[in-house]
């Protein structure tokens, strides 16, 4: 068992895109519900959901920006939290880490598709559960992490130019500061809200349960993706496909994993009532739960 177990500490630390995945050991290959998937509006269960409830998404917070060698991966001491009821149990998410998926200058990358067509790229927002302990302990549970999915377009001519943190964290704070592995910066001011959530219609969504995108691919995911795809300049994606070296020092390009069978999983595509990802604090949430008691 002992050679096993080095088997499986050399996959996590050596795996690559090489083959989009494809060749991902143990539960990335023998699982039920793993992830990416193609998401597809026929046959897709359609309910209605209720606003979001984003909790310090709005904190204007200081980041660490790290190449972990398959991304970006951004992480705060900013303490955040997200609700919806459309999680079971009125589960509270916190946090973790954001970090991007992207293609090539010829090929886009995201690593969802919805209706067989694949976005540029895709940002994922990670959650962890905070009726678990930890994130570690999270890991080992099916609700245990919720991660929001975001496409990401870059522009056609037609559109008007974006102007947002997401670009700007790329264009002026990453831009050739995280090439090579394991170099990390600093961006400051940056909030959850003007990076990700307020560039997007998030009142539609695609629901499922599902695993890491990467190994070890634990099936602890309740995945959201917003089906309206961020806009991003031209410029940006340009940088964002060269903004970082692997392992072995080549430039990263095509991080992301091939879709996964579906199975018999149910995909709900839920309509909010309200397209305001609204901030709510504490009393909102206490007047919330007291509405729902009377
Ligand atoms: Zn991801």
């Amino acid at each position: 068992m002992k050679f096993y177990n080095i088997l499986a500490v050399t996959q996590a630390a050596e795996w690559t895109y090489s083959d989009q995945g494809d060749s991902w050991k143990d539960v990335c290959s023998s699982g039920a519900r793993q992830s990416p998937i193609n998401l597809e509006t026929d046959g897709a269960e359609q309910k209605s959901a209720g606003a979001w409830r984003f909790k310090n998404y709005d904190e204007e917070a200081d980041w660490q920006v790290k190449n972990n060698g398959h991304s970006i991966v951004a992480t705060t001491n900013t303490e955040m939290h997200m609700i919806s009821d459309t999680f079971n149990d009125d589960a509270n998410y916190k946090f973790h880490s954001w970090h991007i998926h992207w293609g090539s200058d010829t090929e886009p990358g995201s690593e969802h598709k919805m209706d067989d067509k694949q976005f540029d790229a895709e940002a994922h927002l990670v959650h962890w559960n905070t009726k678990y302990d930890s994130f570690d302990d999270a890991l080992k549970e099916g609700d245990g992490l919720a991660v929001l999915g975001f496409f990401i377009e870059k522009e056609s001519e037609n559109d008007v130019s974006a102007d947002h943190d997401l670009d700007r964290i790329i264009n002026e704070d990453v831009n050739n500061n995280v090439q090579s592995m394991n170099a990390n910066i600093h961006p400051q001011d940056k909030s959850l809200m003007n990076l990700f959530v307020n560039n997007v219609d998030t009142s539609q969504f695609f629901r499922y349960e599902g695993s890491l995108t990467t190994p070890t691919c634990n099936e602890a995911v309740i995945w959201t993706v917003f089906s309206n795809p961020i806009k991003i300049r031209k410029e940006t994606y340009d940088k964002m496909i060269k903004m970082t070296k692997d392992k072995d020092a080549n430039t990263l390009v095509k991080n992301f994993r091939n879709v996964q069978d579906v199975g018999d999983r149910t995909i709900t595509f839920y309509t909010s009532v309200s397209s305001a990802s609204s901030i709510f604090g504490i009393s909102t949430v206490f007047a919330f739960s007291l509405l729902q008691l009377l």
